[in-house]
């Protein structure tokens, strides 16, 4: 079954930083497990959100026209994706043409159905922002964002009336409590619906001269919810997909948009009478040596291309997926990372593939037939690794499943561990001081298909490394399938090379 998973459709007023690439990583690596466990489709949607007041003014500042401000920021997310071997299927734009005609006949259907209504909103506005914000959301009357004071400003808009769908929405939510992973935001959620009627959201703008303007009423231009959320449709349709598709989506989200995936696109979705996504998956922020990754702050606008300079792209990645939980916040330290990546991709890892290519090249021309071994000559500690792997990888697989990158992780590096001692234990390089040839072989051969199934599981996570060792087996990913009980099967090895170096301290940040 095609598997669609989406990035947020990233907000284009500025380049692309490490909370962007972190989002389209877990994508990524959702998309190649599941490529690799079903040999489905599976389709990678990501984006730029491009319309605003803010854009138009931000443009300005840099004197630059504004189409061409956001073409330039668009090409710099699709320039990034390839260079973090990230792989989107579809890189959607909301100043295409073809979204624009999507986002009108969505306007026209909610607002036939009696969702929407001409009227005013009065309130404390944020330019910053953006965005009203009621009186019990504001700090000593300032933004809680900005801190900068509001204007308290009436204005004539659309209102999406949010009310009506609340019921249906608990419902979803009680009928579906793993709906947000992890599921105690699905818990926060339904106690926010459940505490009484949503308010009229504000959902077009006068005086914005960048946006889709409203059918008929070309005074007011479609505010960001609708234009932003509704562009995964328009992701789905341009890739030939149907709108019922949507149930087979599963968004990848910062925390920071939770409400807006979580409560407006649900509801519009309900409105507008199209199925709701499969899942939502929250994932945290980074801090950069202990300060947040923001705007206002440079020095935390670290690209991650300098990152994966100094830490290669798969160690970049993998670091990051192995460093913390994906809903929790963690912290960057370029030499803790280093340290994680030395530890496991280069010790533990390509270090054991090198130890025992080279033995197998050394003392059997690179061949041992599987024929060598059966049941009834096979070592006890050789059938109990071999067990052993078959339950671990049946783990691995379900974690990968439910989004628990980093349980994914801990149990590879576990089952790394246990192959390592495997290896160490029945000391395979002494056959050189009269050890058994049979036994070496054994060792070896068994050696050599714990790491072929290593390299798969590792594969969403370290695609280079992975990719590079199943070659030196004659094998590739296209031709691997998941599997969590596996024969042994027979090895030809033309090279051992060495397939991840140690990192070395050069400069940091
Ligand atoms: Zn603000």
């Amino acid at each position: 079954m095609t598997d669609i998973i989406t990035t947020p459709i990233f907000y284009a007023n500025g380049n692309p930083h490490l909370g962007h690439a972190y989002s389209g990583y877990i994508a990524d690596v959702a998309k190649r497990f599941h490529s690799l466990a079903n040999k489905g489709d599976s389709l990678l949607i990501t984006g730029t959100d491009e319309h605003g007041q803010k854009i138009a003014d931000t443009a300005r500042a840099h004197e630059v026209n504004v189409s061409q401000f956001v073409n330039d920021r668009a090409k710099a997310f699709q320039t990034l994706w390839p260079q973090l071997n990230i792989q989107p299927n579809i890189f959607v734009r909301t100043t295409e043409c073809f979204h624009y005609k999507i986002i009108q006949a969505v306007w026209r259907t909610l607002f036939q159905n009696g969702d929407i209504y001409l009227g005013f909103y009065q309130g404390n506005y944020c330019i910053g922002c953006e965005q009203f914000y009621s009186s019990y959301e504001l700090e000593d009357g300032c933004c809680p964002i900005h801190k900068a004071p509001t204007h308290n400003t009436s204005e004539e808009t659309y209102l999406f009336k949010l009310e009506s769908y609340r019921q249906q929405l608990i419902e979803h939510y009680q009928r579906y409590p793993n709906f947000i992973t992890p599921n105690h935001y699905s818990h926060s959620i339904l106690d926010y619906l459940q505490q009484g009627p949503l308010e009229d959201l504000s959902v077009s703008r006068v005086n914005n001269e960048w946006g889709i303007n409203v059918p008929h009423n070309p005074k007011h231009t479609i505010y960001v919810w609708i234009d932003a959320l509704f562009s995964y449709l328009t992701a789905l349709q341009r890739a030939g997909f149907n709108q019922d598709d949507l149930q087979k989506t599963t968004h990848i989200i910062g925390k920071d948009i939770l409400k807006f995936h979580a409560v407006y696109w649900p509801i519009f979705l309900l409105a507008a009478n199209l199925p709701l996504p499969k899942r939502l998956v929250i994932h945290g922020w980074w801090t950069i040596n202990g300060e947040k990754i923001s705007k206002s702050n440079p020095e935390t606008l670290v690209s991650p291309t300098d990152l994966t300079d100094q830490l290669t792209k798969d160690g970049l990645r993998y670091a990051l997926l192995r460093q913390k939980p994906l809903a929790r916040d963690g912290n960057i330290v370029i030499d803790e990372l280093k340290d994680l990546i030395n530890a496991d991709l280069a010790h533990s890892f390509a270090n054991l593939v090198k130890r025992n290519h080279t033995l197998v090249i050394k003392y059997f021309s690179g061949v041992i037939d599987s024929s060598i071994i059966n049941q009834q000559t096979l070592s006890n500690t050789s059938q109990f690794i071999i067990n052993h792997c078959g339950q671990i990888l049946k783990k691995i697989f379900d974690q990968y499943k439910a989004y628990e990158f980093y349980q994914v992780t801990l149990l590879l590096k576990g089952l790394l561990d246990s192959c390592n001692h495997y290896f160490h234990k029945r000391t395979p390089w002494e056959i050189n001081k009269g050890k058994d040839r049979n036994e070496v072989a054994e060792t070896c051969l068994v050696t050599s298909n714990l790491i072929r199934q290593l390299a798969i599981a590792f594969y969403p996570l370290t695609p280079n490394l992975s990719t590079s060792i199943l070659d030196e087996l004659g094998d590739d990913v296209k031709s691997c399938q998941w599997q969590s009980r596996f024969q042994i099967q027979s090895i030809e090895i033309n090279h051992a090379r060495s397939h991840f170096s140690k990192l070395y301290p050069k400069k940091t940040l």
